[in-house]
């Protein structure tokens, strides 16, 4: 057990690390952070950072050397880095599931290797390998790059006959996974969390509405049957057992209109649909992060109030002067500088109370 008072290492210094640092705090923990800004949201929060290169193997040997554990805040952190780094200290969750949830094709693959059921997918390498492969999916499809994509970057829709030399160079990365489009009745999510000390949590599913591909509301919990939040539930402990997780991995689904559960990604970290927990359950899916890594038993994710989260984008950001005034709303935000379009500047949790 790593015991409060200890310090959690973590790469990345974005708003998940901050609010991950602010759950350590809560539990007497001290956090170093270590990415490639200064002033990331999450080193604003913490007790110790350092700014340097993800590939700076001195510098993360001296980081290494001030911690007691290590995690990661986003999943595009070099796997070598995460290699090095588990050398010296336990890095949790293990670096191989970020090599599998970093890299979509491997992601898939995976999903289906464990039984899980996705959508029909083919492997792209170059535009004439999209031309059979969409011959074979047919259109509408999603051709997405396999690595380094998110919130909708390097990804494009197809619904006719566009020419696939164009459409490769839209995708933009050197190898791709061409998706059949999913007609779905809404997305899902599902977060679990698994202690190094053995004990198993999840979340209710909740369910998430985006707008230009980026997460805009998640409502909780999903307005589903029972019945399905069973299985999504089942599905995404599934994954996490067979991961052989240490952490807190946040499970995307689509639900089918005839109520089939397709796993769209893998995130194995705190996630944006999991932001609610914050304020509407007992344990926060940041503490159960800190929990988890550290040996602690983890909390209790029972949900005291009904949530609806909604992220502030951009200029969004200057909603948080209405919603201050909300008795009910409970204002987040990261201490970004500059509210750039697409940028995830804060968010606001609204809360309907159980009684
Ligand atoms: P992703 O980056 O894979 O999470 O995709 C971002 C969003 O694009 C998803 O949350 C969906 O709304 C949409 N999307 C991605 N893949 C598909 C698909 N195969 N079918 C339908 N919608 C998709």
């Amino acid at each position: 057990m790593i015991l409060p008072g200890s310090t959690i290492g973590i790469l990345g210094g974005g708003q998940l690390g901050r609010m991950t640092a602010m759950a350590a705090a809560t539990l007497g923990y001290r956090i170093h952070i270590y990415s490639p800004d200064a002033d990331d949201p999450a080193k604003q929060v913490s007790a110790y950072s350092t700014t340097a290169a993800y590939d700076d193997e001195a510098a993360l040997a001296r980081f290494a050397a001030t911690v007691d554990v290590i995690t990661f805040e986003f999943e595009n952190v070099p796997a070598e880095t995460a290699e090095f780094l588990a050398r010296l200290r336990p890095l949790r969750p293990d670096p191989a599931v970020l090599r599998i949830t970093q890299d979509r094709l491997r992601e898939k693959d995976f999903l289906r290797s464990i039984e899980v059921a996705t959508t029909s997918y083919r492997e792209v390498g170059d535009p004439a390998a999209l031309a059979r492969a969409l011959r074979d999916l047919g259109v509408p499809a999603v051709l997405k790059s396999v690595r380094l994509g998110y919130d909708g970057k390097g990804q494009v829709k197809i619904t006719s006959d566009a020419a696939v030399e164009t459409l490769w160079a839209e995708m933009g990365g050197p190898v791709g996974i061409l998706e059949r489009f999913v007609d779905f009745a809404c997305e899902i999510s599902v977060i679990v969390a698994r202690s190094a000390s053995g004990g198993w949590a999840t979340y209710v599913p909740v369910e998430n509405q985006h707008a230009h591909h980026i997460l805009d509301t998640t409502i909780a919990p999903a307005r589903i049957n029972p019945e399905v939040a069973m299985r999504a539930e089942a599905i995404a402990r599934h994954i996490a057992e067979k991961l052989d997780l240490i952490g807190v991995l946040a499970a995307e689904m689509f639900v089918t209109p005839d109520d089939q559960l397709l796993v769209n990604e893998l995130a194995p970290r705190p996630h944006n649909s999991g932001h609610w927990t914050i304020d509407a359950c007992c344990t926060s899916q940041f503490e159960q992060l800190v929990r988890a890594i550290c040996g602690l038993p983890l909390g209790s994710t029972e949900q005291h109030s009904d949530a609806v989260m909604k992220n502030l984008i951009g200029d969004d950001v200057e909603k948080w002067r209405e919603a201050i005034n909300e008795p009910l709303a409970k204002v987040h935000l990261y201490g970004k500088k500059e509210a750039r379009p697409g940028r995830k500047m804060g968010h606001v949790t609204r809360l309907s109370p159980r009684r």
